[in-house]
């Protein structure tokens, strides 16, 4: 391997994980407006495991080969042309466009609009599983549902890597938070400041009926249905896991009527159940932001949010980690190791 190319977690034809190995591939271009990270580590995120097996691909197709992985943290050691906000040795983190991908590499080229300083007391390995899902859950309580102090909301699979986030948001943002958990994800829920848990794996919230103001689902399923069902008649409930409806192309994906078209078919059946009990349907997709993650940076610095590691894997057992996060079970992030960060 030369100095021109580096080792990266490839994707190679959409499928199981087979379709992915580590390989030598070129550095990425430095283009206008970018900077040149080396990543010292990525989060995973259940979007990397739908992008193999294709799940995806009525949105985005990608040109393959390519590298994978959507987020990072790691040390700045270029800044290219027209760049004005980073030097070299600045330690950053960023969600990387979702049209490039490419977090699951040694370096990593993204624009600087997309990327946000790292706090000085927060170890790069942890800071890796802040961008997608800490975005996530701020775009989803701030934007969508506009959650206000003092109202009561639901957040369903609390103990997530995006449940975990949406907890301390939305405490931040003076809510009362009921979540769903196992009784393996209580203790972690609570401590994050969950005022009231509901063990899901024992129908704890079967028998909730029009209760909460606002609902942030992240589970979608059957727990969809249900927390629509347990949602405030005129509240409203934002989904990341359940069916993409119109906005959704309109808005997030910036896509004309056809793609609007078939998501109005897609969540027919959904917007129905929500119709009939008076709560306004949403399916987000997030977008990066490096202004929105400095907002999350300057949280943790603060002490109002942690970003919670559930296990570190090392970059050559990227499939390990892969797997377990497939297992469906993580409690807040999982990380893999590209380099380790001298630590003092
Ligand atoms: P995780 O893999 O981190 O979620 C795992 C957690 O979910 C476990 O702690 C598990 O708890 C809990 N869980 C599983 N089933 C249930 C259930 N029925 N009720 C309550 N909790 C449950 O996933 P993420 O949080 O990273 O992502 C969640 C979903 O959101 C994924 O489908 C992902 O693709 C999607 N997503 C969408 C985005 C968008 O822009 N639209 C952005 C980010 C994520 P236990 O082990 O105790 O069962």
């Amino acid at each position: 391997m030369n100095d021109q190319e580096m080792r990266a977690l490839v994707l190679t034809r959409y499928g199981g994980p087979d379709a992915t190995e580590i390989r030598s591939v070129a550095r990425p271009r430095l283009d206008p407006g970018r900077v040149l990270i080396q990543v010292y580590a990525a989060g995973l995120n259940p979007v990397d495991y739908k992008t193999r097996e294709g799940k995806l691909r009525v949105i985005r197709r990608y040109p393959l080969p390519c590298a994978m992985g959507n987020e990072l943290a790691g040390v700045v050691v270029e800044a290219g042309p027209g760049t004005t906000r980073f030097a070299r040795g600045d330690r950053v983190m960023a969600r990387v466009p979702k049209e490039d991908m490419g977090a699951f590499a040694e370096y990593a080229a993204v624009e600087e609009s997309l990327v946000a300083r790292v706090p000085r007391e927060m170890k790069l390995e942890v800071a890796a599983g802040m961008p997608l899902a800490g975005l996530t859950a701020l775009q989803c309580l701030r934007d969508v549902l506009a959650v206000a102090k003092g109202e009561e909301v639901l957040i369903t699979g609390g103990a997530g890597g995006v449940g975990t986030f949406a907890i301390q948001l939305a405490k931040h943002f003076g809510c009362r938070v009921i979540t769903t958990a196992s009784p393996r994800g209580e203790q972690l829920v609570r401590s994050l400041g969950a005022d009231e848990v509901l063990d899901y794996t024992a129908g704890g919230l079967d028998r909730v009926v029009a209760r909460f103001d606002a609902t942030f689902d992240t589970v979608g399923g059957a727990a969809l249905a249900t927390a629509i069902g347990a949602t405030k008649r005129g509240g409203r409930l934002v989904t990341i896991s359940g069916p993409v409806e119109p906005k959704t192309a309109l808005i997030d994906l910036q896509r004309g009527a056809g793609l609007a078209a078939l998501f109005w078919l897609v969540s027919a059946s959904i917007r129905r159940v929500a119709r009939k009990h008076g709560v306004r349907y949403r399916y987000l997709f997030m977008h990066p932001s490096g202004e929105e993650l400095s907002e999350l940076a300057a949280l943790a610095e603060a002490g109002a949010l942690r970003v919670v590691l559930d296990r570190v894997f090392p970059f050559e057992q990227i499939k390990e980690a892969m797997a377990y996060l497939e297992g469906g079970r993580a409690k807040g992030k999982v990380i893999v190791r590209m380099r380790e960060e001298a630590w003092t």
